[in-house]
């Protein structure tokens, strides 16, 4: 069997690994030409580290990694307690996105992957798929996973109708830095006023993950390092001398990074006999329940056990969408709940809430429950 998968994320290069996990060749289809990772630093919950752990390659992630906790402050950093879940409904790895990406393509294979492939279209057959892509050339596949993220080009063919959607006025600033000449005593994420959640996480290797995040925001103006700033004050008050407002003041303009976020409509339909969307394609989400990588590397694992060398691709295929469309539908319920928490008390309660089902969720194998080293 061969596989041809679309996009060269956290989600294809996962698909990839676990593919070729169960035997499949593969073939990933990237349209940069490098592997690189748009964003920062990304959480990846104990579930993500059971995939990795059955991969093989939970210790190196684990090793470019910071084991965190979240747990959510008042502006006035009073913990605002989350009664009735426990520690490990709190814990995650803290990585830098570009490594953990070069870390899964050295593990796929870089003679697995083709770089400045774009992908253009298909063309399904009974057999097989043919993948054609912008320079011309094309793939052959018994399957085609398309792991090419919020803008996918083959969710555009599998299911036309659904581009992105913005999320009305949810934005996010981030940037990761070094720490030098600020004290940062320990990490701090606050819930604030007039929509904001921000605050500060030190990474693995000395250097510091702030993000700003704020839904409902008014039009924006200024340069994002200005944005941010302005909103910093409502999570730490008018003084401006927080450590987060230091943190994005010692920021270069260059390296704050700000998304409108965006979202991918519920699909009626996730495969066809032989395509399928993983990730992002599938089910970008907002990001205030950090967890779209997590979810979509759970996605390549499925993927990763229904299908095998030799058996059937419309079956394994169907399969996964029977488990996966409900499974999202409650996903966003789950995630809605969070959004609309009336009081950040209630927020806090309702993600600890999400963070609990989605872990409690993963197999539970010997060793694959570790979040730290
Ligand atoms: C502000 C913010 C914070 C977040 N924080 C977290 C977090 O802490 N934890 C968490 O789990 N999730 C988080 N997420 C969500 C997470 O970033 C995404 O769910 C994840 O990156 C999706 O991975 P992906 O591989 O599906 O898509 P992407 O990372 O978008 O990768 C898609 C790949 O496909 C390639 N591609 C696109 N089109 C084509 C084409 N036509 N041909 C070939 N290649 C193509 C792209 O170049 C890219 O390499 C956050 C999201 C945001 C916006």
């Amino acid at each position: 069997m061969r596989a041809v998968v679309i996009g060269a994320g956290i989600v294809g290069l996962t698909t990839g690994l676990a593919l070729r996990h169960a035997g499949i060749e593969v073939v990933i289809c990237e349209r940069a030409p490098e592997i690189r990772a748009d964003g920062a630093s990304l959480g990846l919950w104990a579930n993500a580290l059971a995939v990795f752990d059955d991969l093989a390659v939970g210790e190196e992630v684990r090793c470019i990694g910071v084991p965190t906790e979240m747990y959510f402050h008042d502006p006035a950093g009073r913990l605002l307690d989350t009664p009735g879940f426990g520690s490990e409904d709190h814990q995650y790895l803290l990585v830098h996105r570009a490594e953990l990406n070069d870390l899964l393509a050295d593990a796929v294979g870089r003679d697995n992957i083709r770089l400045a492939a774009g992908f253009t279209a298909y063309e399904e057959h009974a057999e097989h798929v043919t993948v054609h892509l912008a320079d011309g050339s094309s793939e052959e596949a018994d399957v085609l996973v398309g792991a090419d993220g919020a803008y996918s080009a083959v969710r555009a063919q599998l299911v036309p109708g659904t581009p992105a959607r913005e999320h009305p006025g949810h934005h996010a600033w981030r940037a990761v830095i070094p720490a030098t000449g600020i004290t940062v005593p320990e990490d701090r994420l606050i819930l604030g006023t007039h929509g904001c959640r921000g605050g500060y996480i030190r990474t693995y290797d000395g250097r510091v993950y702030w993000l700003l995040n704020q839904f409902n925001s008014p039009p924006l103006t200024g340069s994002p390092k200005q944005q941010a700033m302005e909103r910093v004050v409502h999570l730490e008050g008018e003084g401006r001398d927080g450590v987060l407002a230091g943190l994005i003041d010692a920021t270069p303009e260059d390296l704050v990074l700000h998304n409108q976020v965006m979202l991918v409509p519920p699909l009626s339909h996730w495969v066809s006999a032989r395509v399928v969307l993983a990730g992002d394609a599938a089910h970008a989400m907002s990001p205030h329940i950090t967890a779209g990588a997590t979810l979509g590397i759970e996605d390549a694992a499925l993927l990763g056990r229904l299908l095998t060398p030799t058996g059937d691709v419309p079956v394994a295929l169907a399969a996964y969408e029977a488990d996966q469309i409900p499974r999202y539908a409650h996903i966003a319920r789950l995630s809605a709940a969070v959004e609309h928490a009336p009081t950040p008390q209630e927020f806090a309660q309702n993600y600890v809430a999400f963070s609990h089902w989605m872990i409690s969720q993963r197999p539970q194998r010997p060793g694959n429950n570790r979040v730290g080293a």
